[in-house]
C-alpha cells in the first residue's frame, strides 16, 4: 500500500491533531468525568470512539491510511485508557454470531465504557493447549439455563470486571475443539469467586477465577452450542493484532532516545556509547519491518477481511519489540531501575523500571505465547509441514 500521505490524508491528520489537544485532559479536572466525556466527543465526530468497528455498527469507516493516523497520533497524545476485552475480542464476536438482542443488548454499553468485560478462556491445564479446557456447563433439563463449574486463571481485571465472557464445554464426544460452548457470564453472582494472583513486578491484574454451580441464563449463549471453539480463534485473531502495540513503541522509542540523552557517560551521554546506540538502531529497523506488517494487516481488514495469521507475526514481533523496549529503559537507568516504593531516586524515568521489565515478561506469553505464534507462522504463512 502506499504510505504518502495524500492531501485529504494531511487534512484527516490535521483533524486529528486539533481533537486532540483541544480535548486534552486538564489535570485541574476529574479524570474519570473528563474520559467518558471524551468518548463521546470521539463519538459526535462520526465513530471515533470505536475506530475499528465496522460502518454497520457505528464505526468510522475509515481507510487504512486513516486508521494508521489515528493509531500514530493516539499514541503521542495522551488520549484516556481504555480496555480491550469489550471493545475489541467480545464486540467483533457478538457482531459476527451474536444474535439481535445480544447485540443490542451488549454493544451500546460496550461502546459507553460502561461495562468492564474480562476474558475466561484459559484454565489451569489449557492455555497453549486451549481446546483442553474442562469448565463444565450442563444445560437444565427445561432448556433455559446452564450450570457452570470449573477455573479459569491468569484472568485480567477480573476483580474489577462486571461481566466474563468464558469458553465452557458442553460435550465431550469427538475431537477436543468440538463441544466448546461460548457464554457471557454477570461476574456479581453467587458461586463466582475471585482470587487475586500477584505477578513478578508485584501488580494485582491477573486473577483465578472459581465457578461453583453458577446459573447463567440461555440467552447468554452465543452463537450455537458447542460451536465456541470457531469464535474463540476469531477472537484471538484480534487480540493478537492489538497486542503488538507498534505505534505505542514507536512513541516509546522516541521517549528512549530522550532519556539515554540525559545520561552522562565520560564526557558525552548513553545516546552516544557505540553499543546502546546499535542496540537502539537494531530495534528501530525490526519495529519498522513489523509496522509494514500492520499496514498491510490494516489494508486487508478495510476491504473487509478477518485478521488472518499475520496477527502472530504481529503479537510475536510486536511483543519482543516491547520487551527490548523495557530491557533498554534498565539499562539507561541502571541501578536506579530498581527503585521501588514512592521516593523517586535518580533519573526521573529510572523508578519502577525493573517493575515494568519483569512485568514485560509477560508479553510472549499471553495472548498466546511465542512458540505458539511461530507454529502458526511455520503452519499457515509459510506453509511448513510438520517434521514426521
Ligand atoms: C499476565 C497474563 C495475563 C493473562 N490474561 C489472560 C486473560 O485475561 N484471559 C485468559 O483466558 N488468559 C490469560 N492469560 C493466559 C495466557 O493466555 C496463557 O498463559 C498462555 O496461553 C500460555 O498458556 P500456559 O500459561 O498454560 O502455558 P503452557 O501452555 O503450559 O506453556 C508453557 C510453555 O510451553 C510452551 N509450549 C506450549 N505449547 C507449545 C507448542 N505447541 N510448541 C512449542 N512450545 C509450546 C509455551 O510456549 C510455554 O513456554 C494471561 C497470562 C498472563 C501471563
Amino acid at each position: 500500500m502506499d504510505v504518502n500521505l495524500s492531501s485529504e490524508d494531511l487534512a484527516f491528520q490535521q483533524e486529528v491533531r486539533d481533537f486532540l489537544q483541544n480535548n486534552a485532559h486538564d489535570p485541574k479536572t476529574d479524570y474519570a468525568q473528563w474520559r467518558l466525556n471524551w468518548f463521546e466527543l470521539a463519538k459526535a465526530k462520526g465513530g471515533w470512539d470505536v475506530p475499528k468497528w465496522p460502518e454497520a455498527f457505528g464505526g468510522p469507516g475509515w481507510s487504512p491510511t486513516q486508521h494508521y493516523i489515528w493509531e500514530k497520533e493516539t499514541a503521542v497524545a495522551q488520549t484516556p485508557w481504555d480496555l480491550p476485552f469489550g471493545l475489541s475480542m467480545l464486540a467483533p464476536v457478538l457482531m459476527n454470531y451474536g444474535n439481535e438482542e445480544q447485540q443490542q443488548r451488549f454493544l451500546p454499553d460496550i461502546r459507553a465504557r460502561k461495562v468492564n468485560w474480562c476474558q475466561g478462556y484459559s484454565e489451569p491445564n489449557a492455555g497453549s493447549d486451549l481446546a483442553n479446557l474442562k469448565t463444565k456447563a450442563e444445560l437444565s433439563e427445561d432448556g433455559t439455563y446452564y450450570t457452570v463449574n470449573g477455573s479459569k486463571i491468569w484472568t485480567t481485571l477480573a476483580h474489577i470486571a462486571d461481566w466474563i465472557f468464558c469458553l465452557t464445554r458442553t460435550s465431550d464426544t469427538g475431537k477436543k475443539q468440538e463441544g466448546i460452548t461460548f457464554l457471557l457470564i454477570p461476574m456479581h453472582q453467587e458461586g463466582i469467586e475471585v482470587k487475586p494472583i500477584i505477578t513478578l513486578g508485584g501488580a494485582h491484574s491477573v486473577n483465578m477465577v472459581h465457578l461453583t454451580d453458577v446459573k447463567v441464563p440461555v440467552e447468554n449463549l452465543v452463537g450455537e452450542e458447542g460451536k465456541g471453539w470457531g469464535y474463540a480463534k476469531g477472537l484471538l485473531a484480534h487480540e493478537r493484532t492489538g497486542l503488538a502495540g507498534i505505534s505505542r513503541s514507536l512513541v516509546a522509542l522516541d521517549h528512549l532516545r530522550i532519556q539515554a540523552s540525559g545520561v552522562k557517560r565520560g564526557n558525552a551521554t548513553l545516546l552516544d556509547d557505540p553499543a546502546y546506540k546499535s542496540k537502539l538502531a537494531e530495534l528501530e529497523i525490526d519495529l519498522l519491518a513489523t509496522e509494514f506488517t500492520e499496514l498491510r494487516s490494516l489494508a486487508s481488514a478495510a476491504n473487509g477481511a478477518e485478521p488472518g495469521p499475520e496477527s502472530s507475526i504481529l503479537k510475536l514481533k510486536g511483543t519482543e519489540i516491547q520487551q527490548r523496549i523495557q530491557k533498554l529503559t534498565v539499562e539507561a537507568g541502571g541501578i536506579y531501575s530498581a527503585a521501588w516504593g514512592k521516593q523517586p531516586v535518580g533519573h526521573s524515568f529510572a523508578k519502577g523500571g525493573m517493575a515494568g521489565y519483569l512485568s514485560s515478561r509477560a508479553y510472549t506469553i499471553y495472548g498466546g505465547a511465542s512458540e505458539v505464534q511461530k507454529d502458526v507462522v511455520a503452519k499457515n504463512v509459510l506453509g511448513l509441514k510438520k517434521a514426521k
